[in-house]
C-alpha cells in the first residue's frame, strides 16, 4: 500500500505538510461531490478551462479529507495553516501526479492486461470480453466508458491481488495522450477496434489518429485487429512483428488468422463461418446474436480473442448465446407513486455500484433514497469485506432503505444494521412479496447483475400508461451546456431560464443538473415555479420573472428573487418589504421588446425611488431582452437595444451606490453579440439542442426525443378514407395505415395532420394521413413492410429535427418543446 510520505519522490513533488501519523492512500478522489469514505482519499486538484479544484479544499476538509495534491501554493484558500492534521503535496502537475500514482500501482500486479481502443466500440468490446472471459477469469475493468485521462488512472486504480486479468479502454481526442494512458494501463495485450471520423478536430487525418492510437499498443505480446482496416494493418506493420499481432478479416481470407464469411444474416442473428489457419487448419460455425453491422464487427473482435486462448468451439458458441447488449446508460424513469425509479441492471461490480450510487446521491431530495441490491459480483473479496464496503458506501451516499436479493447479501446482511433493510433469496421472492404502495416519493435505485433479471422490477415500478415517452438526455444536456460555456467570457455568469417545466424537459431534473454543474443562477417565469424547486433540493439563487403581488410572502419563504417590471410592483414590493425584509429583485428594462419593464424616460423616476428605499430594497441585477436576437437582420435594432441598456444601468448603479449584475443575451445573443455578454447571459434553448440562430446546430446535441408505439397496423383497400371528417383521402391502391398512441392532447400539434408531418419507423420516415385525433394519429407505412403493433415510432429527435418539424407547420422549437403535455412520461437518461 502507497503511503502519502511515498508520493513526493515519487512525483517530484514537495511535501507542503506533513500528516499527522502514517497516511495509507486508499482513494483518490477528484470529485468534491463524491466523497465516499473520506479516511484514506487524496484528493486531487485539476485544472480545466471551467475548473480550478483548489476553490474545493475548504469544502473537503470540513467532510474530513485530509489528503491533498496541489500545484499552487498561493491558490489554498487560507493557505495550510487553515488545514490542521493535513497533509498538503505540491507538485507541477496534479494530472500528471495521478497517473503516475496509478502507474506505480499498476506496477505491482503480474497479469495480463488488455488494453482497447478505436473509434467505435471501446465499450461494448471492453464490456463484451469481460462477459465472455468471466467464467475463466476474476476481471478488473473500466467501469463504463470510464477512458479518459482522469478515467484510466481511476480504473486502473482498482486493480487488487486477487484480479487475474485486466480490461481497459483507452480514448483520447488530442496527440500526445495515448502515451500517457499506456503508461498507466501498461497492456500486454491489445484490441484495437477501428477507426473513423470522431475526434478528427485534434488531429490533422486519419494516418496521425492512428499512429497516435497505435502508442498503446508499443509493448504488448499480442495485438488483435481486423486486417480490413488498411491504416490500422499499416500501423501494425510498422510498429510490430508479425508474432505480435493476431488478426481476422472478411475481405483477405488468405492473410489473417482468423478468415470469416458471412454464412447467413436473419433479422437478429448472423451466422458465421470461421477459419483458422493455426495453430492446424480448422472450420467452425457460430451464431452470433445480432444483426447490425457494429454488433457483428464488435463481437468479431471479441470472439477472436476467445479463439486465440482456444476455447472449444462448443463451448464459445454458449458463452455467444448469453452476450447481452451493453446498456451504456443509466435510465431514470417516472414510476409509481411519485417514484422515480434509477435503472442500472446491466452488472454490478464494486465500482459500477459506486458510480451509481454518485448518481443516486446526485439526485434532488425527493423523500427517501432507496437501493435495490443483488449479489456484488467479481469483487474479488471476501464476503465479509465485500459487503462490509458496500454498507459503508451506502452509509456515505444517504442511502435509507436497502433491498438485498441474492443469497450472498442476504448472508451478510448483519453488516447492514445502520440502514433499514429486507433481504430475498431471489427476484422472484422479492417480485411476489412486493407491494409497491409501501413505495412512496422515493427515487430507487435498481442495481443488479444481469443474472438477476432486474429489469422485471423496474417495470414492476414503471407506470403503466400509454406508451408514449420524452427521452431527455441529461448528458446531451450537459454537453450542450458546456458548449455556451466555452463561449462565455470568463468572469460572466450564466443565468439558465428552466420555466416552462424546462422547455418541457421536466424542472427539476434539470435544474439538479445545473445545480451539480455549477450554474449561477435559474429563471423560472412564475412563483410556484419556484416554490417547486426549492421543494426539490434546488439551492442555486432563482429568478421569478412574473410574481403575483399576493405571494410575496412566498417569496421570502423560499427566497425566490422577483424581477420587478413597472412601477406600480414596485411599490408593492416596497411596501411588503418595509414590514420585513425581501429577497432582493432584479429590475427589468424595456429597451425595445415593448413588452414588459421600465422604459429609458422612467428611470430618473425610478433612481429616486430606488434612492429613497436604500434601506429596504437589495437590487441583485438589471436585465434587458433583445427582440431580435436570432436574426442577423435586427442586428442593428439589437445594438440600439444594446445602446439603450448601457445609457440606463450606470444612471441605476448611481442611484444605488454600488455594482449590479447587468444581462442581456439569451441563447441566439450569447452567440451573436460575444461582447455584449457583461456580467451574465441568460441561456434557454440552446441548452435543449436547439440553436436558434440556426448557424451553429451542428456543435449541439439534440436533447429531446419524442416517441410513441405503433397500437395496429390495418390495411385499407383502394378507395377507402381514414380518421374523422374522412380527410385522409382515398386513394387508389391498397395501403398499410398504423394508428398511433400519440394525439393533441399529448402536445402532438393538430397541424401535422394530412400529410404536413412525418415519424420515423424503423428507420423510415412516415407521413401522417387524416387528422390529429385526442389521444390518436395515423401514418402510412404502406412502403415500410416489416412495420406492426408495437413497433417504437419517432416523433421528434435525431432523426427528426425540431427545426425542421416547427418550419413545416410554420411554428418554432420553442412550441413544440413546451407543448408536449405533462401526461406523457418522462425518461431520463445520463451516462
Ligand atoms: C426565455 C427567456 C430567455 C431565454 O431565451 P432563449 O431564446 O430560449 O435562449 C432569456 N431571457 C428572458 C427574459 C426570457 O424570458
Amino acid at each position: 500500500m502507497l503511503d502519502f510520505v511515498d508520493l513526493p519522490a515519487l512525483t517530484h513533488g514537495t511535501l507542503l505538510l506533513t500528516p499527522a501519523g502514517s497516511a495509507p492512500v486508499h482513494q483518490l478522489l477528484l470529485d468534491s461531490r463524491r466523497v465516499g469514505q473520506a479516511a484514506g482519499s487524496v484528493f486531487f486538484a485539476l485544472r480545466g478551462p471551467q475548473h480550478n479544484g483548489h476553490i474545493y479544499l475548504p469544502e473537503l476538509y470540513e467532510r474530513g479529507v485530509r489528503l491533498f495534491v496541489v500545484d499552487s501554493n498561493q491558490e489554498i484558500p487560507g493557505g495550510t495553516l487553515a488545514y490542521p492534521g493535513a497533509g498538503f503535496l505540491l507538485v507541477a502537475d496534479t494530472l500528471a501526479a495521478l497517473q503516475t500514482i496509478a502507474a506505480k500501482h499498476r506496477r505491482r500486479f503480474r497479469l495480463p492486461v488488455f488494453g482497447v481502443t478505436g473509434s467505435n466500440g471501446k465499450t461494448i468490446v471492453k464490456e463484451w470480453l469481460a462477459q465472455l472471459l468471466a467464467p475463466d477469469e476474476l476481471i478488473c475493468k473500466s467501469p463504463r466508458s470510464y477512458n479518459s485521462q482522469v478515467g484510466v488512472p481511476l480504473s486502473v486504480w482498482e486493480l487488487n491481488p486477487t484480479h487475474t486479468l485486466g480490461i481497459f479502454e483507452a480514448g483520447i481526442s488530442e496527440r500526445g495522450e495515448m502515451a500517457r494512458l499506456a503508461r498507466v494501463i501498461q497492456p500486454t495485450l491489445g484490441v484495437f477496434t477501428n477507426i473513423g471520423t470522431a475526434h478528427d478536430a485534434g488531429f490533422t487525418d486519419h494516418q496521425e489518429k492512428v499512429e497516435e492510437k497505435m502508442q498503446l499498443f508499443q509493448n504488448v505480446d499480442t495485438l488483435f485487429y481486423c486486417l480490413d482496416h488498411e491504416l490500422i494493418h499499416a500501423a501494425a506493420c510498422r510498429h510490430l512483428s508479425e508474432h505480435q499481432t493476431f488478426t481476422w478479416s472478411r475481405q483477405q481470407p488468405h492473410l489473417a488468422h482468423v478468415a470469416v464469411t458471412v454464412a447467413e444474416a436473419s433479422a437478429d442473428r448472423t451466422v458465421v463461418r470461421v477459419n483458422l489457419s493455426r495453430p492446424r487448419p480448422q472450420e467452425h460455425t457460430f451464431t452470433l446474436p445480432f444483426a447490425d453491422e457494429p454488433s457483428v464487427e464488435n463481437a468479431l473482435q471479441a470472439l477472436s480473442v476467445l479463439l486465440w486462448r482456444q476455447l472449444p468451439a462448443t463451448e464459445i458458441q454458449h458463452r455467444l448465446d448469453r452476450l447481452q447488449p451493453v446498456a451504456m446508460r443509466l435510465e431514470m424513469k417516472q414510476a409509481l407513486n411519485d417514484c422515480y425509479v434509477l435503472d442500472d441492471t446491466y452488472n454490478n461490480d464494486l465500482a459500477g455500484l459506486t458510480l451509481a450510487l454518485d448518481a443516486l446521491a446526485r439526485q434532488p431530495r425527493r423523500g427517501r433514497r432507496t437501493l435495490i441490491l443483488s449479489d456484488v459480483l467479481e469483487s474479488g473479496l471476501a464476503g465479509t469485506e465485500l459487503y462490509t464496503r458496500v454498507a459503508a458506501q451506502l452509509t456515505s451516499h444517504g442511502v435509507e432503505r436497502l433491498v438485498g436479493v441474492g443469497p450472498e447479501i442476504r448472508q451478510h446482511q448483519v453488516v447492514f444494521g445502520g440502514v433499514e433493510s429486507v433481504f430475498y433469496d431471489t427476484t422472484d421472492d422479492f417480485l411476489r412479496h412486493l407491494r409497491t404502495d409501501s413505495f412512496r416519493q422515493e427515487t430507487i435505485l435498481v442495481k443488479g447483475a444481469r443474472r438477476f433479471g432486474f429489469e422485471r422490477i423496474v417495470a414492476a415500478f414503471q407506470q403503466k400508461i400509454h406508451g408514449t415517452v420524452l427521452e431527455v438526455n441529461l448528458d446531451a444536456l450537459a454537453q450542450n451546456l458546456n458548449f455556451y460555456r466555452s463561449r462565455i467570457q470568463p468572469g460572466t455568469k450564466l443565468m439558465v431560464m428552466v420555466k416552462a417545466f424546462a422547455y418541457g424537459s421536466g424542472s427539476y431534473e434539470v435544474a439538479n443538473l445545473l445545480q451539480f454543474h455549477r450554474a449561477d443562477y435559474l429563471a423560472v417565469a412564475y412563483t410556484d415555479e419556484g416554490v417547486n424547486l426549492r421543494q426539490h433540493g434546488i439551492s442555486l439563487p432563482i429568478m421569478v420573472m412574473n410574481p403575483s403581488p399576493d405571494a410575496f410572502q412566498v417569496l421570502r419563504q423560499y427566497h425566490l428573487e422577483p424581477e420587478i417590471y413597472s412601477f406600480e410592483r414596485l411599490q408593492e414590493y416596497l411596501v411588503a418589504a418595509r414590514q420585513q425584509p425581501l429577497p432582493a429583485i432584479h429590475l427589468k428594462l424595456d429597451t425595445g421588446m415593448r413588452r414588459l419593464g421600465f422604459s429609458e424616460s422612467d428611470v430618473p423616476a425610478l433612481c429616486s425611488l430606488l434612492r429613497e428605499n436604500a434601506a429596504h430594497l437589495r437590487v441583485a441585477s438589471a436585465l434587458t431582452h433583445l427582440a431580435g436576437a436570432d436574426e442577423e437582420q435586427h442586428n442593428s435594432f439589437s445594438q440600439q437595444q444594446l445602446a439603450a441598456f448601457h445609457r440606463m444601468t450606470p444612471l441605476l448603479e448611481a442611484a444605488l451606490g454600488y455594482a449590479i449584475l447587468k444581462h442581456a443575451l439569451n441563447s441566439a445573443g450569447i452567440l451573436r453579440f460575444p461582447d455584449a455578454q457583461l456580467d451574465m447571459v441568460r441561456l434557454g434553448i440552446g441548452l435543449y439542442g436547439v440553436e436558434a440562430t440556426g448557424r451553429e446546430q451542428g456543435a449541439l446535441q439534440p436533447v429531446s426525443t419524442l416517441r410513441t408505439t405503433i397500437s395496429q397496423v390495418k390495411t385499407l383497400p383502394p378507395g377507402e378514407t381514414v380518421g374523422y371528417g374522412r380527410r385522409g383521402q382515398a386513394v387508389e391502391y391498397e395501403r398499410r395505415i398504423a394508428t398511433l398512441a400519440i394525439g393533441y392532447a399529448d402536445g402532438y400539434d393538430r397541424r401535422f395532420g394530412n400529410g404536413a408531418g412525418e415519424v420515423m419507423v424503423r428507420g423510415l420516415r412516415a407521413p401522417l394521413v387524416g387528422n390529429v385525433c385526442m389521444d390518436m394519429c395515423m401514418v402510412d407505412v404502406t412502403h415500410i413492410a416489416a412495420a406492426q403493433a408495437g413497433d417504437i415510432a419517432e416523433v421528434f429527435g435525431p432523426h427528426l429535427p425540431l427545426p425542421e418539424l416547427a418550419s413545416r407547420i410554420g411554428t418554432i422549437p420553442y412550441e413544440l418543446l413546451t407543448n408536449v403535455s405533462e401526461r406523457v412520461k418522462r425518461v431520463f437518461i445520463a451516462e
